[in-house]
Order: C-alpha cells, then structure tokens, then sequence
C-alpha cells in the first residue's frame, strides 16, 4: 500500500486545505495512505506527533477554511543538509513514500532539491547507522509532486496559484471601501497591495476595481516626452478631478519600482499628491486580510482539481520522470517539470534585476512542456 504525505509550506494561501482534503480524498479513494505532515518542513525535520495519518472523515469541511489547518513554517533546518538528513529518516521510518508539497517557489525548490538528493541521503543514513538496508529498501526513490499555493501568484508556467482569486477578491473588498469614504471627503487613497516580486495582484485588482493608477514591478513607470511619470501622473489626476472626478485610488504592489529599480513607495506618492496637487491622501496598507478569511469558488475548485492530479502524478511517477508541478494552463490542469518551473520563476527576477522588463513578461507567460 502506497502511503502519501502532504504538507503545506512558505506563506499560507486560501485554498490550501482545500488541497490537502483533495489529496487526503483522492489518496484514499486509489487505495493509498494519506498522511498529513504538520508545520510544513519543520515536520519532516521533527518528526514524531508531526506525522499523522488523515483518514477520509478528518478532512470534513476542510474545502471553506481559510488559512492552513494543517500548519506552515519557514524552516531554516531544511535548507541544511543536516535537516534534510533527519526529514529523510522521519519519512522512511513513517513508510512514506511519496510527497505532495503545497507552497510558494521556495518550498517547490527545496522538494525538488531533496527528491535529488534522495539517493544520497539514505545511503548516509544506512553508513551512520540511523536506518537499516531493510528500511531504505522499499524507499530507494522518493516521489514529489508540487502544488503552488500562493497568493502572489508569481510561479512561471501556470497561470494562476491557489490562493490569488481569493486575495484579490479580498483587495478588491477592500478598495470598493475605500472608495466610498474617499468619494465622500474627495480624497486620495494609495492601497499598498501584497504580492512581492510580483504584480499581479496589483494590476488585476486596479483593473477589477477602476483605480486610476496601478505600480507594478514588472512595468515601471517612464514619463512621456520630455516630463517625468510624476508630472504625468499628476496631470492626468487633475485632469480627471477638473472633470469632476472626487476620489483617487491608486495601487501600489508592495515590489513597485521605477525604472532604476528604486522601491516606489506609498509615502512618496502621497506626497506627490499633497505637495503638488493639495489632495488630502491617506495611506492604507492592505497587509494581512489580504491572505486570511475563506478561499473564494475558484480556488476551492482548482486546490481540489490540482488536488486530484497531484496524486494521479505521484501513482503515475517513475525514477526517470522529473518531480511535476501540478499547474493550471488555459484553464486545463496540467503537470510541468517542477524544476524547470522553478528555474523560469528566478529567469523573471534576474530579468527585472537587469532592467529587462520584456523578457520578465515574456518568461512569466512562457510555456514550455515537462
Ligand atoms: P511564499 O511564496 O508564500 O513566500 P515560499 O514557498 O516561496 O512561499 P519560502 O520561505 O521561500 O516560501 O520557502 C518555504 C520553506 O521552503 C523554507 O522555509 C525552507 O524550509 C524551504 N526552502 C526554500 N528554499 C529552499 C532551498 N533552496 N533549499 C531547501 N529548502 C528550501
């Protein structure tokens, strides 16, 4: 019998449970152990009460919690090789021998890093005595699969993560707020959204909501002939306040930059606003509601359709496949190389850090095939 564990890791996003209940459902329904490994990598290093088997009844009404119910951690121990050393023992002795990580670009990094090493690590837990050649035998190959939960929605290769629909919709909440008091008192709001490197929660929100300017890291803004995009973007909010326009939104990710890749923040477009235009503007940082509260439809659907095809990967998985990545791509689920994945998503970050915005968005929307 096949035993198949799951956990959660890096930044929680809506959905995740949602994930893991499909996983737990999906491994069960083929005839498989579902286990449940908490606080993310830190479980594995840990070991112990943090393995635990999940039957089908332990995962009811997991598809409307926000959050991760099975716990998540940034785990310093794992990126050592001590750490992975002891994640490898805790999972061999636990009979596990496939995993299903569900998390940002980091956590699909150190999966597909460990599923490498895999071979030398149980070799060095048999040289120093930790396992026995019995043990390791049925666990020569260990086999990952990876889900990108995310509300950044920065993963190259698929179009959307589990989590983004939920936190914009929540951004989206949010400004709709803001812009009644801003109409009322005819005021300036600048919405610093999250997303890091990314800004797609920026642009899809400014987009979902109307804003009338939206900063992003991907497109810094350059000003049109012989003015800075500062003067431009003041005249165009006068313009629009002349035409009698009351309210100004504008919605900055928290990775804005400007073409010399220096930060845009909130305060200096506040008081650009104030200094030049006399606008009474507000600052309001969206932070954490934008992560918490219950995953919206989609994400619920597509944590329990990538859910499904994560197992579906890890049963159909040979030595020689690489490690997939469980995507979404024109509206069909699909299966990447987890590595490759990977390796696209730093491409954009190395692009925008040599100011080669075209190609960013060019390797944010690249397919290519596992
Ligand atoms: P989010 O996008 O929400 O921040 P993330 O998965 O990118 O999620 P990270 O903090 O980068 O979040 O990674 C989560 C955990 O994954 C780390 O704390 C660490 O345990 C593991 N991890 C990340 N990168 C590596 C790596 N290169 N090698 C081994 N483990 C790693």
């Amino acid at each position: 019998r096949k035993k198949i564990g799951v956990l959660t890791s890096g930044g929680d996003s809506p959905g995740m449970n949602a994930a893991v209940r499909a996983v737990v459902r999906m491994s069960i329904a083929r005839g498989c152990d579902a286990f449940a490994i908490y606080e993310g990598y830190d479980g594995l290093v840990r070991g112990g009460d943090l393995i635990k088997q999940l039957y089908w009844d332990d995962v009811r009404g997991w598809l409307s919690e926000g959050g991760t119910l099975i716990g998540t951690a940034r785990c310093a121990a794992f990126r050592s090789h001590e750490g992975r050393l002891q994640a490898a023992k805790h999972l061999v002795q636990s009979g596990i021998d496939a995993l299903i990580v569900c998390g940002g670009d980091g956590s699909l990094t150190g999966a597909d890093l460990f599923r490498s090493e895999w071979p030398s690590l149980i070799t060095e837990l048999v040289n120093n005595g930790s396992l026995t050649k019995d043990q390791v035998e049925p666990h020569k190959f260990l086999t990952i699969a990876g889900m990108v939960g995310s509300i950044d929605n920065d993963m190259s290769a698929t179009d959307v993560t589990i989590g983004a629909y939920s936190s914009l919709h929540r951004i989206c909440e949010a400004v709709d707020s803001i812009g009644a008091t801003a109409f009322s008192h005819s005021r300036a709001f600048i919405v610093e959204v999250m997303g890091r490197h990314c800004g797609w929660l920026a642009l899809t929100a400014g987009i979902s909501t109307g804003a009338d300017f939206v900063f992003i890291p991907e497109r810094p803004p350059v000003g049109s002939a012989g003015k800075t995009w500062e003067d431009d973007m003041c005249d165009s909010i006068q313009r629009r306040r002349h035409r009698g326009k009351r309210e100004t939104i504008i919605i900055v990710a928290e990775g804005a930059i400007d073409a010399e890749l220096e930060p845009i923040t909130p305060g200096y477009i506040k008081e650009l606003l104030v200094n030049r235009l006399s606008i009474d503007t507000r600052v309001t940082t969206l932070g954490h509601t934008q992560r918490g509260g219950v995953p919206c439809a989609f994400d619920r659907i597509l944590a329990t359709l990538q859910g499904v095809e994560a197992v579906e990967a890890v049963l159909s998985s040979t030595p020689d496949t690489p490690s997939p990545m469980i995507g979404m791509n024109e509206n069909k689920v699909t299966r990447k190389a987890l590595v490759d994945a990977v390796n696209q998503t730093k491409a954009v970050a190395e692009a925008i850090g040599r100011k080669d915005f075209r190609r960013a968005m060019e390797l944010r929307n690249t397919e290519f095939e596992a």
